[in-house]
């Protein structure tokens, strides 16, 4: 069957925020990567909540608790559904990736992670998926151990084969790189960890915006994702993990909502989720990410994949055209996040330029420090393409390049 033309007029249509000029251009957002736009779905979904259901939730009496708690536990039951989760119990929200990853350092770590234990982690790892473990070694005298990055930019799966040990209680992944885009063999590296007896987490804050998700064929044991990044709200994200899991892991904070029962001599707990979700919880962005979900479902994560791998086709062709420009990460095997440097004019002056033109991209380290150490750079610029980017931003993109690239070389 012929898949539908996918109608990139009626999607931009749906993101009120991109009609708007930015220093007098129209803007062109390419900065999805570090947080994307929102469609009047999930804006007016937000706001139906607080002008019709707001109260808190699991512990009014009254209608509206009511409301804003099947609203809440309708947002996870979506949520699990859309990740192939076998329950909706699996589902802790959180703030985002970072606190989720946290939420494992602090609590399995606690619990399974001691002196001479060794935790593998990757050289591309964003500072979410680093310093929550550096601050667990520190703590618990474990060892933090590299998985290399190739000069394509691919990790080296032999360094799994080498490095994996008895010692290795859990290994760290990201699913695709935010500098890099190159998308992980997350399947294979659990597989591989499980062998090796140790946990797998997959920070998935890049993937969950663009693939279709399924934790049973993943098969790892955690995996973790921010809202704002895939069009819902900030201040919500999830972890998932497999329900033993969750249960044999210690409470990660301490508050309301994750007791069974308190005295002044102590406390047991609520089941999970809940155990987790101490205090009140981010009701309206929790209702807001399943609304982000049910819109990207609607158009269908699979048609937005064709779309965007045709666009990123065309972004690396024509940004392949600009004489010194080098882009970071493979050719294949990746998604529409395009980090790279151009010429000797540094990445934040280049994002100014653009900026003046309206172009929306970012400039930095990315929380990416040691990564761009191995690319032997102290920055990148880079701009990621959603949804509803075009073909026509790309060529804007390769447009002010250009200029940018004129004005460095007269200056210089
Ligand atoms: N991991 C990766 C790969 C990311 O790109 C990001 C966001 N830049 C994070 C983790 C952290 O996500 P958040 O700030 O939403 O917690």
């Amino acid at each position: 069957m012929v898949a539908p033309p996918y109608d990139i007029e009626a999607v931009r249509r749906d993101f009120p925020i991109l009609e708007q000029k930015v220093n007098g251009q129209a803007l062109v957002y390419l900065d999805s990567a570090a947080s994307s736009q929102r469609p009047r779905a999930v804006i007016d979904a937000v706001r139906r909540h607080y002008e019709t259901s707001h109260a808190n939730v699991h512990r009014g009496a009254h209608e509206l608790s009511v409301r804003a708690t099947e609203a809440y536990e309708d947002a996870r039951a979506c949520v699990a559904a859309h990740i192939g989760a076998e329950d909706a119990a699996e589902i802790v929200f959180v703030r985002g990736t970072t606190e989720a990853i946290n939420l494992v350092a602090g609590s399995l770590g606690k619990a399974h992670i001691g002196p001479g234990d060794e935790i593998l982690l990757t050289k591309m790892e964003h500072h979410s998926n680093l310093v929550p473990w550096q601050l667990l070694a520190e703590r618990t005298g474990a060892t933090l151990r590299f998985v290399d990055v190739s000069p394509e930019g691919r990790l080296v799966l032999d360094d799994y084969a080498r490095m994996l040990s008895e010692r290795t209680r859990l290994v760290g992944v990201t699913h695709i790189s935010n500098s890099l885009g190159v998308i992980n063999p997350v399947r294979e590296i659990a597989a591989l960890a499980h062998e090796a007896g140790a946990f797998c987490l997959v920070d998935g804050a890049q993937a969950a915006p663009h693939l279709a998700l399924d934790m049973g064929a993943l098969g790892c044991d955690f995996y973790a994702f921010s809202g704002h990044k895939m069009c819902g709200p900030t201040g919500i994200g999830v972890l998932w993990a497999r329900r033993a899991i969750l249960e044999e892991m210690p409470p990660y904070q301490g508050g309301g909502e994750m007791i069974a029962s308190v005295t002044l001599a102590g406390s047991t707990w609520a089941a999970v989720p809940h155990k987790f979700e101490a205090g009140t919880p981010n009701i309206a962005g929790a209702v807001g990410l399943g609304a982000a979900i049910r819109y990207l479902n609607a158009i269908g994560l699979d048609a937005i994949r064709r779309y965007e791998t045709e666009l990123l086709g065309y972004a690396l062709e024509r940004l392949g055209e600009i004489e010194g420009l080098r882009i970071y990460g493979p050719t294949d095997e990746r998604v529409g996040v395009l980090s790279f440097t151009y010429l000797d004019v540094h990445a934040h002056d280049l994002a100014t330029i653009l900026d003046q033109r309206g172009i929306a991209i970012r400039a930095g380290h990315h929380c990416n420090q040691p990564l761009m150490e191995h690319l032997g750079v102290d920055a990148t610029a880079r701009a990621s393409l959603y949804l509803y980017s075009t073909f026509q931003e790309v060529d804007a993109l390769c447009e002010a390049l250009h200029l940018a690239g004129e004005i460095f070389c007269r200056s210089a």
